[in-house]
């Protein structure tokens, strides 16, 4: 993607900006560093962030080291973080959701079309025409590449700004906004609650929140996972042992798999019941292979899921804040990142690490 030209053009209509700090990667083999982005000077409708936290999400890892260049080719420099929270320093005069002192949150859109059947349908991120992404996204506005949450601010369009509710920790909170929402939408849509059971394949962010949604929803929730010391789950299986992934043979309603590696659909799907489903929200970047009979035997369904819609965060942001929900996280300084990377490669993180961003301060 090059969006260079767009970037000439569009910065005379919009020139005011103002220089953030960020941590940025250079190319998909170097590590992250200090860069300044420039980010627009708030328009009506514009809600300017401090960012106080922003979580680390594998998506940041799979897209600094372009390693979805078949789908999404990485813009360098990359400044990725899309599980912002902060407190609202600035807002356009038209600005009605939040004020000046508010603690909000951006997630994984910064903008969407807003006319599509999708859009109009609270499901942005399945938007049918420009859909802008946090960071690696195009920016309508100044042109050129959307820089995201390792930074020390941003400014978004109101509508996709998400009120934190009072009385959540605000680091913990920050991973709700990728890991809590992308499993909070598949667990809703396909109505996972009481009576069923659940399984949760991968520990890491996205699992641990999965699994505190699916347990909060009131099933009976397994964890298949490779780390056997890992738990937290009614049962753990450990998925390297296929004995006894075969003792839970056709058994489950439904799984859901975030594992961010390449590894066995398979196993998993001869484990769901007769008309179960087993959704994908983790994203490797090689195509997988599925044995047709492990679907047809039992009517069973492989689906995916992206990320949510704006209203279905709010609706989990504020489900979070009557439960208490929050990610279980270290929190680290921006100059650990790149060590950081490499403990996610080895999923030892319990389970989310979070940027404290006065580190770049
Ligand atoms: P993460 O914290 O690194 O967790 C991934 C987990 O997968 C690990 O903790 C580990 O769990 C398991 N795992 C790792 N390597 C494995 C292997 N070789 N075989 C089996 N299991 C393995 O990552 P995350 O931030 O939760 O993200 C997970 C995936 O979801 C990434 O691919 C990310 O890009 C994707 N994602 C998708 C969406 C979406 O909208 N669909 C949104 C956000 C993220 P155990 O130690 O328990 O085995
Ligand atoms: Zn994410
Ligand atoms: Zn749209």
């Amino acid at each position: 993607m090059d969006y260079t030209a767009a970037k000439a053009t569009k910065e005379s209509s919009h020139p005011v900006t103002f220089p953030s700090k960020a941590f940025a990667a250079r190319s998909a083999t170097s590590d992250l560093g200090p860069f300044t982005v420039q980010r627009r000077a708030p328009r009506a409708q514009d809600v300017q962030i401090e960012i106080l936290y922003c979580g680390v999400c594998h998506s940041d890892l799979h897209q600094v080291r372009d390693e979805w260049n078949a789908i999404m080719p990485t813009v360098y420099p990359c400044v990725p973080g899309h599980e912002i929270v902060g407190r609202v320093v600035k807002v356009g005069n038209a600005v009605k959701k939040v004020k000046e002192g508010d603690i909000a949150a951006v997630g994984c859109l910064v903008d969407s079309c807003r006319t599509c059947a999708s859009c109009l349908a609270g499901e942005e991120q399945y938007c049918e025409n420009t859909m802008t992404l946090t960071y690696n996204g195009e920016d309508k506005v100044l042109g050129g590449v959307t820089y995201g949450g390792y930074s020390d601010s941003v400014v978004v369009d109101e509508a996709f700004v998400l009120r934190v509710p009072n009385g959540l920790d605000a680091a913990g909170a920050a991973p709700l906004l990728c890991a809590g929402i992308t499993t909070y939408s598949p667990l809703r849509q396909w109505k996972v609650g009481k009576g069923q059971k659940v399984g949760i394949v991968g520990l890491g962010g996205l699992g641990h929140m999965g699994l505190k949604f699916a347990k909060a929803f009131g099933a009976h929730v397994a964890l298949f996972t490779t780390s056997p010391k890992k738990s937290g789950a009614d049962e753990v299986i450990v998925s390297t042992d296929s004995a006894a992934m075969q003792k839970h043979a056709a058994s489950f309603h439904f799984i859901l798999d975030a594992v961010s590696a390449d590894h066995d659909l398979n196993a998993y799907l001869q484990l769901l019941k007769l008309d179960g489903t087993m959704t994908l929200v983790g994203a490797p970047p090689k195509p997988r292979e599925v044995d047709s009979f492990k679907l047809i035997m039992k009517r069973r369904r492989l689906a995916g899921s992206a990320i949510g819609g704006i209203r279905k965060t709010q609706e989990m942001l504020n489900f979070c804040g009557e439960k208490g929900i929050t990610a279980d996280i270290e929190l680290i300084q921006i100059q650990q990142i790149n060590q950081a990377y490499e403990r996610l490669l080895k999923s030892d993180v319990k389970y989310r690490f979070v940027i404290d961003m006065a580190s770049l301060r």
